[in-house]
């Protein structure tokens, strides 16, 4: 027997273990999608209607829940306890959205025939579930970003296997417990492990849904293009911030801050660089120190002390610090933060200015509590900069002319584009939320398409008329009944007087062309 492999959970604000999981086997892994697969069938006949209930009752569960998660959450994050109550609240609005619409969502389609000659049929598209969807997930959000996914896959009547980070599995085994305690049917399940048990994942699902680094996101879409498997994947981003000068310039300092620093800036569509007009970049840039000095920095017990939180580990940690350095040598100010307090994994809220386009902190995902912001001379220059990036997950425009926003946001090369605000797309589960460039392939969400991502399209024709013993197409062929065919759908379907040249079809079927 193979010996089992664990891999031990830590606390990164504080470096204490707390707790261990098994290294699933490629073995445990298919055994695992062979059983799912057994109890799909009857998921899927069960219907929208009857998986509401289950899925509504995994809210009621989360509701009652959700302190005791948010522990589990912060003893794996370090994130304050504010950060660590909203994973599972996200979960408890996304249930009810898809729980609730995924029936109407699902509905079978019957769409127009495309020509008078198609009208002699009924035409039906059916929404059929992949049998066994995999989950793959990352750190920042625990228990959040496995439910994002979880949950359509499971509403549009597939069976789900997630595989959460080696870095926080704690909190996505509570998703499981919580499956299991409201005794909902074994469509859902969750193994844990690093890398080897996500390839394995890819290896026996249907369908794969990622959530990651764009180097993983490469090496999954391989792996699922040899097995002809649809995916979709939500990687890196380096979401520019675009600020006018005729902005209102609190909210901006407020909002971009948030944005950048919110879950100490590990969060796929975080601000990850500033650009701001000329005209007002000295006050902007004033506010915002100002602001991010302000911002409390610790690690929370169950009392909210603290705005920001430490960094999910110490890769991590270095990966701001390597940036921070670089931009540094190069010539860039820190004007509050740039350094690690030397505290489990925490690094300062850092505000960075003199920086340009050669530094890593303006073009590589950094991924922390950074805000490198630029002097752009106008709204010109800040577009171009803004789409100078391989990324292109989302970006913000703050400006007091609203008009105007929506003109830049379709300049930029971005899945998604908040004017005067930040993460607003996030909490729009009636949005696409997609990656652009290097930043994904697919999109979550996008309210129908969300569920519909996770099925294969099934087209249905029964005829509408009587049917008579042949038709005309059928063996033997025979030039007139041809003539006729190809005179009908050119006088359905062609331009001019091609439309009436029936006796071009006959010289054509008779051979003689033209
Ligand atoms: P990060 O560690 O920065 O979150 P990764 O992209 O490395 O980003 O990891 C995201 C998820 O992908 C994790 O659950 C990880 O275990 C998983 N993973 C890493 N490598 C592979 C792989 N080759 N195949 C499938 N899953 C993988």
């Amino acid at each position: 027997m193979p010996v089992e492999t664990f891999i031990e959970v830590r606390n990164p604000a504080t470096g204490a273990v707390t707790g261990q999981v098994p290294a699933a086997t490629a073995d445990e892994v298919a055994a695992k999608v062979a059983e799912l697969r057994l109890y799909q069938a009857e998921w899927e006949a069960i219907g929208a209607e009857g998986r509401k209930r289950w899925l509504l009752t995994l809210q009621d569960w989360l509701i009652d829940n959700t302190d005791r998660i948010a522990d589990i959450v912060q003893s794996e994050t370090g994130k304050p306890r504010v950060d660590a109550l909203i994973d599972a609240s996200f979960a408890v609005d996304l249930l009810g959205y898809y729980a609730r619409r995924a029936g109407g969502f699902l509905a079978d389609e019957h769409p127009s025939p495309h020509s008078p000659l198609a009208r002699v049929k009924r035409l039906t598209t059916v929404y059929r579930p992949y049998p066994v969807v995999g989950v793959i997930t990352p750190w920042n959000f625990p228990l959040a970003m496995p439910a994002l996914d979880v949950v359509p896959a499971l509403a549009a009547g597939a069976a789900v296997l997630l595989k959460p980070s080696e870095v926080t599995p704690l909190s996505a085994l509570e998703l499981a417990r919580g499956w299991a305690e409201i005794g909902a049917p074994p469509v859902f399940a969750v193994l844990t492990g690093a890398a080897e048990t996500g390839a394995a994942v890819v290896d026996s699902v249907d369908y794969v849904q990622f959530t990651g680094s764009t180097r993983t996101g490469r090496a999954i879409a391989t792996a699922c293009a040899r097995r002809l498997l649809p995916y979709s994947l939500e990687l890196g981003g380096k979401d520019p911030a675009i600020v006018l000068a005729d902005a209102d310039l609190d909210r901006a300092a407020y909002g971009i801050a948030f944005g950048g620093l919110f879950n100490a800036g590990q969060v796929c569509i975080s601000v990850e660089r500033v650009y701001v007009e000329a005209p007002v970049y000295d006050e902007f840039v004033a506010k915002l120190t100002a602001h991010v000095r302000e911002l409390r920095q610790g690690a929370d017990g169950r009392e909210s002390r603290y705005d920001v939180g430490a960094l999910a580990n110490e890769a991590q940690r270095r990966i701001v610090s390597d940036h921070v350095e670089d931009a540094l040598a190069k010539g860039a100010r820190a004007l509050t933060g740039g350094r690690s307090t030397e505290v489990g994994t925490f690094y300062e809220p850092t505000v960075l200015v003199d920086v340009d386009h050669g530094m890593s902190c303006m073009t590589e995902e950094t991924f922390g509590p950074t805000l490198p912001v630029m002097k752009v001379a106008d709204e010109t220059e800040a577009v171009a900069l803004a789409n100078d990036s391989i990324y292109g997950l989302s970006a913000s425009v703050w400006t007091g002319d609203r008009a105007r926003g929506e003109r830049i946001a379709r300049q930029l090369n971005a899945g998604a584009v908040n004017i005067n605000d930040v993460f607003a797309n996030l909490f729009s589960f009636a949005l696409p939320m997609g990656g652009w460039q290097q930043s994904g392939i697919g999109a979550r969400w996008g309210g129908a398409a969300g569920v519909r991502k996770y099925c294969r399209q099934q087209a249905i024709t029964t005829p509408i008329l009587p049917t008579q013993r042949k038709e005309l197409f059928w063996f033997p062929y025979n030039t007139t009944k041809l003539a006729l065919a190809m005179a009908a759908m050119r006088a359905a379907g062609a331009r001019g007087l091609r439309r009436i040249g029936v006796r071009d079809v006959f010289d054509t079927v008779g051979g003689k062309g033209k």
